[in-house]
């Protein structure tokens, strides 16, 4: 979630961390055909699934899936990791998602153990369970449980959040700012979100129960991976709480899901 330290990554895994070369794993037929009835694809017409399959088999010729922590990656679990992680930019190409090569799976949350600074600058020694990670110009870490719980039409999906920080990384650091179109405000951007980050935090802290994940208010970095979540898998709820995010979202993602969402509702 947060940028990490490549330093625990054991040094085996990084044989592949640098330079293009040959993916590690193919596009499984069964298992694409199983990721695409999660809800979080419902109302992609023909040509974007179409589309869609073309930037994941993209995807996989360009990235090594690598297992640790005692599972072994198959081209089924590589297969569903792409799907999610090509929607975001269905419409924008795979170019975003260039200039890294390794994603790392672990079976489950693993245990983050290293180096966090806090807002005052201090930097503390910290232990605590993770379920992805997405470092500044290298590699990915995700945990396949979580992949799993992903695309349900519930508001979480930790593959499409790690991307979400990949594609913010493309302006330097993740700071909830990625590079925008051409046509775009980023005065307009900063306002929208600073606005209903500052209204999330505000209502966090003060105890309120929010349709929100509370960690989105971590960092202006994690509110954009974590609405990034919501605006495809529950825009909806996106559009309820934050209209201006989600109008500025669709810009961003040159997609609209709310419209996607209520054509299924009304059954076309
Ligand atoms: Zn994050």
């Amino acid at each position: 979630m947060r940028q990490g330290d490549a330093k625990r990554i054991p040094m085996a895994m990084l044989a592949n961390l640098f330079g293009g070369g040959k993916g590690t794993h193919a596009l499984d037929e069964g298992a694409w055909q199983a990721v695409m009835e999660q809800p979080v694809f419902d109302g992609l017409d023909g040509a974007e699934r179409v589309r869609l399959r073309e930037l994941a088999i993209q995807m996989l010729a360009d990235k090594a899936f690598t297992g640790a922590g005692g599972i072994e990656v198959s081209n089924g679990m590589a297969t569903a990791i792409a799907a999610f992680a090509v929607l975001p930019v269905l419409n924008l190409g795979y170019g975003g998602y260039e200039g890294w090569r390794e994603i790392v799976v672990y079976p489950g949350e693993y245990l983050y153990d290293g180096e966090e600074m806090d807002e005052s600058g201090i930097v503390h020694h910290v232990r605590h369970a993770r379920s992805g990670e997405a470092m500044e110009g290298g590699p990915m870490v995700l945990s396949w449980q979580d992949v799993e719980h992903s695309g349900q039409g519930e508001g979480f999906n930790v593959v499409i959040h790690e991307f979400a920080h990949k594609l913010d990384m493309q302006g330097g650091s993740a700071n909830g700012r990625p590079p925008l179109h051409s046509g775009m405000s980023p005065e307009e951007w900063a306002h929208d979100f600073q606005t209903a980050y500052d209204d999330l935090c505000r209502r966090v802290n003060g105890g309120e129960d929010t349709a929100i994940d509370p960690y989105a208010t971590d960092s202006p970095a994690e509110f954009f991976a974590v609405l990034s979540e919501y605006f495809f898998e529950v825009p909806d709820v996106l559009q309820q709480e934050y209209p201006e995010v989600y109008g500025q979202m669709a810009s961003f993602y040159r997609q609209y899901p709310l419209v996607r969402m209520k054509a299924m509702l009304r059954g076309e």
